[in-house]
Order: C-alpha cells, then sequence, then structure tokens
C-alpha cells in the first residue's frame, strides 16, 4: 500500500493549476459528507462557509494540499492513503466514495473520493504558511543544505529513516521517497540522525531535490491507489531503486537487497552501498527479517 507522497502531490497540484489557468472562479456550493477532519494547529472555519469564495491559487506544503481562496481562507485537502482528487466541468458521473465535491460558478467541479476514508478537507482561517501548520520545511522547495539537515535533527535520537519521515521536520517524504533517499545518499537506514556526519548530511542535501524533482518528470509514482486528476498514471514506479526491491539486485554494485524491519515498516537497503552511519545504527529498534 503506498500512499502519494510529495511527487504525487505535487503533480495534483500542477494538474490543478493548469485545470485553473488564470482564472478566478467562485466557489457555488460545497458538498460534502462527513470527513475525517484531521487535527490542525489552526483556526478552523465550517466547509460551507467556503461557498462564494473565490480560488486565488493552489499551493502544496509537505503533501498537504492548499487551496486558497479569498475571503480569505484555505481549503487544506490530504489525498490520505488512497485518496483522488477529481476534476472537471460537470460532466462526468457520479462516483462512489465521494467526500466532498466544490461546484464552481462557472460550472467545474472538484471532486475528492476516497474508498478508504483516510483523505480529509480543512476549512482554515486566513492564509496560513506551511510553518503556521506545525509542518518542517517542505522537501522540495526549501534551500537544503548539510546544515539543515543538521539542524532538522537536531535533538533526536531516532534513526535517520524515522527522522526524515517526521513531517515536523521534513515535510513531504514517506516510506517510498525516504527508503530512495537514503539509497542515494548511502546512508544506513538504522543511522542515527542525530550523529550524522556533515558529509552526510550534505549528501542528503545534494540527493533530495534531484530525487523529487525526476519523480515529478515522471509524473509520480502509481502503486495501484493514485492518479493524477486528469487520470493519468505516473511512472516512477519504474525508477524505484531500492523500495519494494528487496531480493533483487542492488542497481548500482549488483549486491541482493535485503529487507529490514524498521519501526513497524519493511525498509530496503544495499548493505554495501549503504554503510554510512553504521557504526552510529540505533540496534534496539531494529532486526533483519529472514
Ligand atoms: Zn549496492
Amino acid at each position: 500500500m503506498a500512499m502519494p507522497e510529495l511527487p504525487e502531490v505535487e503533480t495534483v497540484r500542477r494538474g490543478l493549476a493548469r485545470f485553473f489557468g488564470r482564472d478566478r472562479p467562485r466557489i457555488a456550493s460545497v458538498r460534502r459528507s462527513p470527513l475525517p477532519l484531521r487535527a490542525v494547529r489552526w483556526r478552523t472555519v465550517p466547509l460551507a462557509r467556503l461557498a462564494g469564495a473565490r480560488l486565488v491559487g493552489v499551493d502544496r506544503h509537505g503533501k498537504v494540499l492548499l487551496l486558497r481562496l479569498d475571503g480569505p481562507a484555505t481549503l487544506a485537502l490530504h489525498l490520505g492513503m488512497s485518496g483522488r482528487l477529481l476534476a472537471d466541468r460537470g460532466e462526468a458521473p457520479r462516483r462512489p466514495h465521494t467526500h466532498l465535491v466544490l461546484r464552481f460558478d462557472d460550472g467545474r467541479r472538484l471532486r475528492l473520493c476516497d474508498p478508504r476514508r483516510f483523505g480529509s478537507a480543512s476549512a482554515l482561517a486566513g492564509h496560513p504558511s506551511g510553518a503556521d501548520l506545525g509542518l518542517g520545511p517542505d522537501a522540495l522547495d526549501h534551500p537544503w543544505t548539510a546544515e539543515a539537515f543538521v539542524q532538522a535533527f537536531a535533538g533526536t535520537r531516532r534513526t535517520v529513516f524515522d527522522a526524515l519521515l517526521d513531517q515536523r521536520r521534513i515535510a513531504g517524504l514517506g516510506n517510498i521517497y525516504v527508503q530512495e533517499l537514503l539509497f542515494e545518499a548511502r546512508i544506513d537506514p538504522r543511522a542515527a540522525a542525530g550523529r550524522l556526519a556533515r558529509r552526510s548530511t550534505a549528501r542528503l542535501a545534494a540527493r533530495v531535490r534531484p530525487l523529487l524533482e525526476a519523480a515529478i518528470r515522471r509524473g509520480g509514482t502509481t502503486l495501484r491507489d493514485f492518479l493524477d486528476p486528469s487520470g493519468h498514471a505516473g511512472t516512477n514506479a519504474n525508477a524505484l531503486k531500492v523500495y519494494g526491491q528487496a531480493g533483487a539486485p542492488c542497481k548500482i554494485c549488483g549486491t541482493t537487497l535485503r529487507p529490514l524491519r524498521l519501526g513497524g515498516r519493511t525498509v530496503t537497503s544495499c548493505s554495501r552501498c549503504q554503510r554510512t552511519g553504521r557504526s552510529h545504527t540505533t540496534r534496539a529498534t531494529t532486526r533483519l527479517l529472514p
């Protein structure tokens, strides 16, 4: 089960930006079924209150889509595990598991569909930033440096794998791209984040943006559930080097990739390429799978 991460959400954001172009339609109606509202550290307003507001921009921070409305208000959308945001001009048929329908005054429509109901929508007062919402710097837009990663990992005793997943430290990465990033940066997923050498955080800083940009160019990683608003599947799954590749040979050195159990997740890595930080691994939480 793969959930949308930054490249998938950014693909959706770009699709929405194309869909709306320079138009600034007004929300004519908001129809919702009870959604599991996610706790946000920001003042919320009832979703129905958004009717009448104009769409003035489509932003993203980490994995959260932020539809900026005049008024001002922001509609924050989380796609959850399997949520899809569908955009049309009012002609597409009804779909099951539709939890939110925004109808605009020019006939356009946005629908949030999610059979598993982990997606959520929150109407926020004003135009809060990612930091306002308790999120760390964006994995793509932030000018990452070795020092910025040292700061992001300050004070944690967790593994670098766990720390990179923590949205309060760096926003946007999930299970797939953390595994890929650690492979690119040649860091053992079990390494203690707070004890990484400067040259290791420098490699993270150098690799994170190219990794995400390449995935966005491919339209994201489509594994079963995720589709962009226009219905096209991304092709990044073909480019994954370690995620889901246990048992296959490493694309760099040929060593068989092994799965580890780390913090309740299965993490695949190359024992030969990813040696950095091994002397500082937090062994208590890990064991090799058979
Ligand atoms: Zn290798």
